[in-house]
């Protein structure tokens, strides 16, 4: 990383034809902007790329910080890349870091099915006699959802308190507040952009400033957000036409 900046800032390259070459090409993707290096990729503009230990405070933060939501180690980069830093071995780490986490590993999910092999199931004669009769559910539509979301949260608070568990109610701000900043795999998208078209701002920014922190201006904000909540209708109903076909 050292070695690109030098290169951004006082274009020397190293020496060497194959390592300047390399490079060369290398940087063509980064921008050095106030001697912060930032990596061009698709899902957010530029990305802050950060070092060892810089990297170990953002998955601490965002994996178990105040608003942590100890999230498996795939969704755990998302969120990293999603929050604005990067560096190359961003999902290696992340799946390395949820492992070791101990409340993670303590408060898992497990498998209650019986291990057994699997075996076809036939069924040959066609269900005879049986009257399909409809339970009374005050919303269909979102039949089920409800008790998702809150195991999700159960979870969260499980994995975040210690023995003093009457604290639950103290921690269920944050852990909601985690679970509306995830992306979620059904909707494609965070519930905070649905509701703002735009991403929250996550504390872990506060520690190491993201690219957006370091560029803010208050009125072009504002513009933007305005112009966010222009498309939020469009955004919802991307995410409406997932949710149906991810429920196939
Ligand atoms: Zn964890």
């Amino acid at each position: 990383m050292d070695v690109i900046i030098v290169y951004l800032r006082d274009g020397i390259p190293p020496e060497g034809r194959i390592e300047a070459k390399t490079l060369r090409a290398k940087s063509t993707r980064s921008r050095l902007i106030n001697d912060k290096l930032y990596k061009r990729k698709f899902s957010v503009p530029l990305l802050r790329c950060i070092d060892h230990e810089d990297a170990y405070y953002v998955l601490r933060e965002i994996h178990e910080g105040i608003c942590g939501d100890h999230v498996e180690g795939k969704s755990l980069a998302y969120k990293v890349l999603r929050q604005g830093y990067y560096w190359p071995t961003v999902f290696d780490d992340a799946a390395y870091y949820v492992r070791r986490c101990d409340r993670c590993q303590r408060f898992a999910d497990t498998p209650r099915a019986l291990f057994q092999e699997l075996t076809t199931l036939t069924s040959p004669w066609s269900f005879l006699g049986i009257k399909k009769s409809f339970a009374t559910i005050y919303r269909p539509q979102a039949n089920c959802q409800v008790e998702a979301v809150n195991k999700v949260i159960k979870q969260t608070i499980k994995k975040k308190l210690d023995a003093l568990k009457e604290r639950w109610a103290n921690e269920l701000p944050e852990a909601l507040w985690s679970y509306i900043t995830t992306v979620k795999s059904s909707i494609g998208e965070t519930p905070f952009s649905l509701l703002y078209g735009c991403e929250a701002m996550a504390p872990v920014e506060v520690g190491i400033s993201s690219f957006r922190m370091e560029v803010f201006d208050d009125e072009a904000n504002q513009d933007l957000c305005r112009l966010r909540l222009d498309i939020v209708k469009e955004l919802r109903a991307k995410s409406q036409l997932r949710l149906a076909l991810y429920q196939q």
